[in-house]
């Protein structure tokens, strides 16, 4: 699922990012909550930059977005979604984006706004046709003779 990514941008700058925000935050508040979340990816994401869930302690990111902006601009958005499991762990409950959310998000200097700011571009979604198309492909691809 991630052959595509790490092509381009390899899973571990961003991993090494995720850990930077997370050593940053246990730093600024001088608190321990755990071990740096895992990093997943999403081809499926169009216009969610990213996603954390506190349950299976894990962020997730739309490599469609990351492709499209590039690794410097998706910076913010690897600290905004490592920041919320910080902040949901340091106050042992669900925070969103309240005051003590964006009180961590200033202690490491960066905006703490709700959304990106990435243009989101509206991707038609496959038709009916193009899918039957598309499936009518692959089935000659794997079977080109028959
Ligand atoms: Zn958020």
């Amino acid at each position: 699922m991630d052959a595509v990514l790490v092509n381009v941008i390899p899973r571990a700058s961003v991993e090494a990012r995720a850990l930077h925000w997370w050593t940053a935050l246990t730093t600024a508040h001088d608190t321990d909550v755990g071990p740096v979340p895992a990093v997943r990816f999403s081809k499926r994401m169009r216009t969610t930059a990213g996603t954390a869930c506190n349950r299976t302690h894990t962020v997730r990111f739309s490599t469609r977005i990351l492709h499209r902006v590039g690794m410097e601009a998706f910076d913010v958005t690897i600290a905004h979604e490592v920041a919320h499991i910080y902040c949901d762990r340091l106050h042992s409950t669900r925070c969103g984006h309240d005051r003590r959310w964006k009180s961590v998000m200033q202690r490491i200097g960066l905006p703490s706004h709700r959304c990106h700011n990435y243009s989101v571009e509206r991707q038609p979604r496959r038709t009916n046709r193009t899918a039957r198309l598309l499936s009518r492909l692959r089935a000659f691809l794997r079977f080109p003779i028959a």
